[in-house]
């Protein structure tokens, strides 16, 4: 156990490095979708999802014989805090005191007490949003477009959100609302 392994290259050495350079994140930030997602456009042209029977930005009816389309939505919505500060939601946003930027994610750093590093988080598949909790000390809650009551947000699952809903977080609030 005391002989120093061969050195890489030396004979009888491993092809290989022993220890490889550790690999940086291929990407600080999402890399925009090549490919667009399905969609159908209202009379004014506003892409929406294929099963929606209403414009999300207008709402117009939506043919239900309009064809479908491959395209790139855009934001689905927008992060708007109490203190009026909006975020797009066009991909994976990260939410906290201190969120990382090398997880692939957005972030949008929110100051506050009962805040976490990193305390929750908005998911963006295709037509749809969702909401995680992301370990967070002191809990997110969510209270649906319409209701009144609170419900916690698990840590281990996505639950959906729409527009109009809105996000307690410590002392603060955010609301999901329409797209500019
Ligand atoms: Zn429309």
């Amino acid at each position: 156990m005391s002989d120093p392994a061969p050195r890489p290259g030396a004979p009888g050495g491993p092809s290989e490095p022993a220890s490889r350079p550790r690999s940086r994140p291929l990407a600080l930030r999402p890399v925009p979708a090549l490919h667009g997602i399905p969609a159908k456009r209202c009379p004014d042209g506003h892409p929406n999802d294929p099963e929606a029977t209403e414009c999300r930005l207008c709402e117009r009816p939506i043919d239900v014989a309009a064809s479908v389309v491959d395209l790139r939505p855009g934001p689905l919505g927008r992060l708007l805090l109490e203190d009026g500060t909006a975020t797009a939601l066009v991909a994976d946003l990260a939410v906290g005191r201190c969120p990382p930027d090398d997880s692939g994610n957005e972030t949008l750093v929110v100051a506050g007490r009962q805040i976490s590093r990193v305390h929750f988080a908005v998911e963006v598949r295709g037509w749809r949003l969702g909401i995680r909790d992301r370990g967070s000390t002191n809990g997110t809650f969510i209270t649906r477009r319409g209701e009144r009551g609170r419900r916690r947000v698990p840590e281990d699952r996505s639950v959906p959100m729409a527009i109009g809903d809105a996000i307690h977080f410590g002392a603060r609030q955010a609301l999901i609302v329409r797209p500019e």
